[in-house]
């Protein structure tokens, strides 16, 4: 007798990490695939309380959620989290394997899906004896250099500390073909803390040992996007861009309650006019440079929508500039937090002024926005640089000599890149790409069907 399919899908606990496979959840359900989709119990309670009502009703996809073993007062110290997940949750996923797969409610889990960084999901079911696929929430270039870091270090190209500096100024190729990285531009870099910089560079290595147990590796991407790094790891299947709107329409896995009043105020903007501004759920800004990106929208003369979320500026009080919100009088929008997807699809926004997260860049390029590039840190410098040196679809923001963004590099670089045609029509061409790869024998649909044919036989 033929079993039914019934997937398992754990996302990392984060807000960049739920949607992406939440979105993978619908996808796989669309085909009439059962989904047991599992959050942290944490997580779930976010969830739940932002996620539109008609998402569950009659879906295949059944949630459940596990604990993860964090003390409220340790959900800020990434060390106590990694450490408390790693130890808490492989003994609640295996627990929840088991009773599903003894349950007569219900067929046995035929395969796992988890996010990469969720190695240990993955070696769970390896062990059980149950298929497995990682899900790659970052882009190709990080993937390539995740896999191929031991050869860096081996090379003596990076430190072999633990502590992963590069020894050299020069860029650094992981392969003829791909692009070169300047040392800054690693996922792990962050000299000024040393400890989260080895946290980084852990979880780096991990990605290669994952890809080897895993059958299957998803990235959301799509292969014409950076061919030469999806083929240096081997697996491979680009099935991206994941969006929400290629489903219900809904913002799916969103853990802050998204504000609509800016789509109605987009409405009332002029065509190809609006500056939209998010740094994504982890980017903080000190005082005096949430100050200066605040003037430096002021003085664009653009109108602009910002994503301020409360814990954007790292003091205990986001202090706008004096005078700074009456001398709007409409022209700017702030929320907390909004539908960006939705957002990047109105046809009032010119630009994205993004920190470049790859969900933010698969979003933004999926819909034919400009980016002005920002990053923070991690994935995020390798995403600039494929969005303005090798895509050419966006613009660098570049700090001073004191490390600020200014108001003025923000007024000229806005004013340059809405005035760029030739950035505009790279934007469209990739718009055009990211629409073809998922439709009826686009590379990503293609590559999703193969996935799922071969998620049924298992
Ligand atoms: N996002 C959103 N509303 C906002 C800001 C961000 O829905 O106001 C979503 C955005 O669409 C993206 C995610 O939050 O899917 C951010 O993920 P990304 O990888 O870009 O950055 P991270 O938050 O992981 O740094």
């Amino acid at each position: 007798m033929v079993r039914e399919p019934h997937l398992l899908l754990i996302p990392y606990p984060a807000q960049g990490h739920v949607p992406p496979l939440l979105k993978l959840a619908s996808k796989i359900a669309e085909h009439g695939i059962k989904v047991t989709f599992v959050n942290t119990e944490f997580i779930a309670a976010k969830i739940m309380a932002t996620m539109p009502e008609k998402a569950e009703k009659g879906s295949l996809i059944r949630f459940v959620s596990i604990p993860d073993g964090i003390e409220p007062d340790d959900r800020n110290d990434p060390f106590k989290t990694k450490d408390c997940m790693f130890r808490v949750m492989p003994g609640h996923l295996k627990e929840l394997i088991k009773k599903i797969n003894q349950s007569d409610e219900c067929e046995p889990i035929s395969c796992v899906i988890a996010d990469i960084c969720l190695g240990w999901a993955l070696e769970l079911a390896h062990e059980m004896g149950i298929p497995r696929a990682a899900l790659v929430p970052y882009g190709p270039p990080t993937l390539a250099i995740s896999f191929h870091v031991k050869k860096i270090i081996d090379a003596g190209i990076i430190d072999n500390d633990g502590y992963a500096m590069p020894m050299t100024d020069e860029w650094i190729s992981i392969s003829e073909e791909t692009h070169p990285w300047k040392r800054n531009e690693f996922n792990w870099s962050c000299p000024e803390e040393p400890m989260i910089q080895k946290i980084f560079l852990e979880i780096t290595c991990a990605a290669a040992e994952t890809v080897r147990i895993s059958n299957w590796v998803l990235s959301n991407s799509i292969y014409e996007l950076d061919s030469p790094n999806c083929d240096l790891v081997p697996k491979v299947l680009p099935i991206g861009p994941l969006l929400a709107s290629n489903q219900s329409g809904n913002s799916a896995g969103s853990l802050i309650p998204e504000d609509s009043s800016c789509l109605r105020w987009l409405d009332k903007q002029a065509i190809g006019s609006v500056i939209y501004v998010a740094l994504g759920s982890t980017t903080t800004l000190n005082q005096q440079q949430f100050e200066e990106l605040a003037l430096g929208l002021e003085s664009s003369g653009q109108p602009f929508l910002w994503v301020v979320r409360s814990n954007l500026v790292n003091e205990s009080l986001t202090r706008f500039p004096n005078g700074f919100k009456e001398k709007l009088a409409g022209r700017g929008k702030i929320v907390e937090w909004a539908a960006q997807e939705k957002v990047l699809a109105h046809s009032s926004v010119a630009c994205f002024l993004s920190h470049c997260g790859w969900n933010s860049t698969t979003e933004g390029l999926s819909m034919g926005v400009p980016f002005l590039c920002w990053p923070y840190f991690a994935d995020q410098y390798q995403n600039r640089r494929f969005i303005c040196e090798v895509w050419k679809i966006g613009l660098d923001l570049t700090p001073d000599e004191n490390g600020i963004v200014t108001r003025h590099e923000i007024q000229r670089k806005v004013r340059r890149l809405i005035s760029d045609d030739g950035i505009k029509s790279n934007s469209l061409k990739i718009k055009e790409m990211a629409r073809k790869s998922l439709v009826e024998g686009g590379s990503s649909f293609k590559n999703f069907e193969r996935f799922i044919s071969q998620v049924k036989s298992c």
